[in-house]
């Protein structure tokens, strides 16, 4: 089967067309400035990006000249709109609606309305997606996977606030985590690779990107996660601050004279690492800038380690224990020094880092000694591609 894995923002949306029974993806692309001008990158298989400059008044149109470029006679990779055999779109927020992905149809789109005041940015966002691929391509089955599903299986314990029960009640305040179809998909790789016992394992996942979330899996089930309500909480990551004292934002507006917004835009936008370094929001930056001296952006590299190693250090208390601890995701797969940053701490889990096997880039590797007490693992995640396998999974 070939399926098309959508993930739609408000201005953009990303692309990948994978053959399900090699598990290859035959191509990618992104759709930028839609409702701007409009601009379309497509890279078939192996072959050189292609860039297309084409005016995309709306979602629609930009679903359009995807179709067209993956049918193009030159760089196409599939002879008509035919072949695509389902959808699979990214959602951000499922609430507590959805605690596994969903078949598309009238129901799905309104639940996904409803939900959506928890993700005022995204959810909207993805549905119109999911509205442009149905009008354009009617007969292709969707599937939705949300990147709060996974984990649904935490337990009041975990997802409960310290607030009025009626604010979850009436206003659903609870964590919800994301980056789920990116933690299910490698800690399953892990209990692959590692020879784990699905029944009886327990697994810390740090997902390490721009955002960046850590979860506790125990026996294949998420039981709790560092990202909260929304994608802000945990680790410092990129540009958010993660966890902050909330007295913080009033004591901010009050002093720096700013609105609600204005203090939540610093700590969505201008604070993590970007903000620590004032350097960048990339750690290759950040490793650049601290081997030349700057303080600022050694300090930034410290504080998002020091945070990670206090997550696990949680995680390895609310599972009683720790089998292995995988780091995935841009920077969980490439930077070897902010590995070893966070592992050094760890010695008290009788964790040993092999320093030659942690250097690699983008692999799977397993990356402590044998006689390490506890494995650790890089594995690259593929959200892309565990969506077309749940895509493949309802279809069927
Ligand atoms: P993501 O959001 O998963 O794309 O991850 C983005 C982060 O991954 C950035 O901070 C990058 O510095 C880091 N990253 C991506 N590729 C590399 C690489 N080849 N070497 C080191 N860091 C990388």
């Amino acid at each position: 089967m070939k399926v098309l894995v959508i993930n739609c923002g408000s201005s953009s949306l990303k692309y990948q067309l994978i053959d399900s029974d090699t598990e290859e993806s035959l191509a990618v692309g992104l759709c930028e400035r839609i409702g701007i001008d409009g601009r379309l990158n497509h890279t078939p298989k192996g072959q050189d990006k292609v860039v297309i400059n084409q005016d995309m008044p709306d979602h629609k149109v930009a679903i359009k000249m995807v179709i067209d470029a993956l049918t193009d006679k030159d760089h196409g990779v599939i002879a008509s709109l035919d072949e695509i055999d389902a959808v699979g779109h990214r959602v951000v927020h499922g609430g507590d609606k959805f605690a596994e992905s969903v078949v598309i149809d009238d129901e799905v789109i309104k639940g996904i309305e409803e939900v959506s005041p928890l993700a005022p940015l995204h959810n909207p966002a993805n549905l119109i997606g999911i509205r442009a691929c149905k009008s354009i391509m009617p007969d292709v089955p969707g599937v939705v996977v949300f990147d709060t599903a996974f984990h649904q299986t935490m337990e009041p314990v975990a997802y409960m606030y310290g607030l009025p029960y009626e604010c979850y009640e009436k206003y659903k305040v609870r964590r919800y985590g994301f980056h789920g179809t990116s933690h299910s998909f490698v800690s399953k790789r892990a209990m692959d690779i590692l020879g784990l016992d699905p029944d009886n394992s327990k697994i810390i996942v740090c997902h390490l990107g721009n955002g960046a979330s850590v979860t506790a899996v125990k026996n294949g089930k998420s039981v709790d996660t560092s990202m909260g309500l929304t994608p802000l909480e945990g680790l410092v990551m990129g540009t958010r601050s993660g966890d902050i004292d909330p007295a913080i934002i009033e004591y901010l507006a009050k002093n720096m004279n700013k609105s609600l917004e204005e203090v939540m835009n610093i700590i969505n936008k201008e604070s993590g690492v970007y903000g620590l370094s004032g350097v960048s929001s990339d750690f290759r930056d950040l490793e650049a800038a601290a081997n030349e001296g700057n303080e600022r952006a050694q300090l930034a590299q410290e504080v998002f380690a020091y945070r990670v190693l206090k997550y696990i250090g949680a995680y390895t208390a609310a599972l009683d224990g720790v089998d292995a601890i995988v780091f995935t995701a841009g920077l969980g797969e490439n930077n070897a020094l902010m590995r070893g940053m966070i592992c050094k701490n760890l010695g008290f889990l009788g964790i040993n880092i092999d320093k030659e096997k942690n250097s690699i880039r983008g692999q799977e590797q397993v990356i402590s000694t044998p006689d390490s007490k506890v494995s650790v693992v890089v594995v690259p995640t593929n959200e892309e591609l565990a969506i077309a396998r749940e895509a493949v999974a309802l279809i069927k």
